[in-house]
């Protein structure tokens, strides 16, 4: 097993971030922030044109063909920095989803739209009533001749009400057992009868609750089999556990730094200059450590041609919980102050520490729970018992 990049990998990260540092002006960060909403049209048009929207795929879709350590690169740097890439992973996750199982007319409708910026892409799986349990879905599709309508609420549709689809989950045969009574479609949000109201979370973001009124898509609409919905939703959750978020605790960790070498204290002395503050930075740094090698590893074993099973999980559940650590203990450290609005400009580090702090409790949720990986590595990984 390695973690090092080969040096083409090592040029094109930092072609990605010169890109980014370019890009992201404090003033960019601000008006992202002040929406609540992470994307950004100019934003994704810039990553198609240099070919860093999607570099793994082939030039037709705007790619570079090139590998997987290519792609976490791009990822891990877009988490550093904080971009406004949510709605385009999701909408890449689905076009990828696409080209695996899609009909040749979909794909065409599609991949090329939604690889070049033009289109985008909302997940709808959760729902008011089930969202670790996503197969006990209860938003219904019924078929009338060569369409479906379709009636039902999805929550946490985070960017639903600005994206062009919703892939969603809706249950098509109520007397099947639940994972088999399952279909996925892609719904234009265009579709008369769909509406979606902004649920604002504690991290200042905005997801939405999103309600389906006897919304009628044609069955071109519908991505895999019907009844056939549970093996392509298998797909994306896959995709979705696997993720690591250590580059979080890298920003944090280097913010925090900063502040331990520069803020001023009543002795004269840095923040540094105190042991618990260099335990306290010790302890994130061996956590960013740790969290980078997870995810690292996880990209060895796609490019040996293995599925990450239970390893995406233990990533996933080790960032996203030493995120959360460290974010608490980094506030305890700077005292008060650290509970500063993010981009206070007279706030420790511009308010980051605050503003971490809240965000890092969202990521131990979406994207499967941690109760949720911890089953996955207990049963998959270490084949325990249900
Ligand atoms: C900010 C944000 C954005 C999101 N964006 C999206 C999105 O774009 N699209 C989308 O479809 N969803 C999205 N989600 C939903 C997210 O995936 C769900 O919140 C998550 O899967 C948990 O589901 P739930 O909220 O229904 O909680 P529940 O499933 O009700 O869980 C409640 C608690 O019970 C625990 N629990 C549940 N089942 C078990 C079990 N079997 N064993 C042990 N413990 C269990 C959970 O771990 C959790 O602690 C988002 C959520 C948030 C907070």
């Amino acid at each position: 097993m390695h973690f090092q990049l080969d040096p083409e990998t090592a040029t094109f990260r930092d072609e990605v971030r010169a890109h980014l540092e370019r890009v992201l002006t404090p003033e960019f960060e601000e008006r992202v922030y002040r929406s609540g909403v992470s994307h950004d049209h100019d934003f994704v048009v810039g990553l198609v044109d240099n070919g860093y929207f999607a570099p793994s795929w082939p030039p037709e879709f705007g790619g570079q063909n090139r590998n997987a350590w290519d792609e976490q690169v791009l990822k891990e740097l877009t988490m550093r920095f904080d971009a406004p890439v949510y709605l385009s992973e999701t909408t890449r996750m689905v076009a990828s989803i696409i080209q695996q199982v899609g009909t040749p007319e979909m794909k065409d409708r599609i991949l090329a739209a939604a690889m070049n910026g033009e289109i985008t892409i909302a997940l709808g799986f959760t729902e008011p009533e089930c969202g670790s349990d996503v197969a006990a879905a209860a938003t219904r599709a019924v078929r009338h001749g060569d369409s479906w309508v379709i009636n039902g609420s999805k929550m946490f549709t985070t960017n639903g009400h600005i994206a062009d689809y919703i892939f969603l989950l809706a249950r098509t045969d109520p007397d099947k057992p639940k994972h088999k009574g399952l279909t996925m479609f892609l719904v234009p949000t265009t579709a008369e009868g769909f509406e979606a109201q902004a649920v604002w979370t504690l991290s200042g973001e905005r997801t939405n609750i999103t309600f389906f009124s006897d919304v009628r898509v044609d069955d071109q609409w519908r991505i895999g089999e019907v009844d056939g919905g549970w093996q392509v939703l298998a797909l994306s959750l896959q995709d979705e556990h696997a993720s690591g978020w250590g580059p979080h605790l890298a920003r944090l960790l280097e913010h925090a730094e900063h502040w331990a070498a520069t803020a001023a204290t009543p002795n004269g002395k840095p923040p540094i200059a105190d042991r618990d503050v260099r335990r306290r930075l010790a302890r994130a740094a061996m956590e960013t450590e740790v969290s980078t090698l997870l995810q690292r590893r996880c990209v060895w074993m796609v490019e040996q041609g293995e599925v990450p099973v239970a390893e995406g999980p233990m990533s996933k559940v080790f960032s996203t919980e030493a995120l959360e650590r460290a974010s608490q203990d980094i506030v305890e450290m700077v005292g008060p102050d650290g509970l500063r609005s993010y981009l206070e400009p007279t706030a420790p580090e511009r308010g980051r520490f605050d503003h971490t702090l809240r965000f890092s409790l969202g990521t131990t949720i979406y994207a499967g729970t941690s109760e949720v990986q911890r089953t996955i590595i207990a049963q998959r990984g270490l084949g325990l018992p249900r």
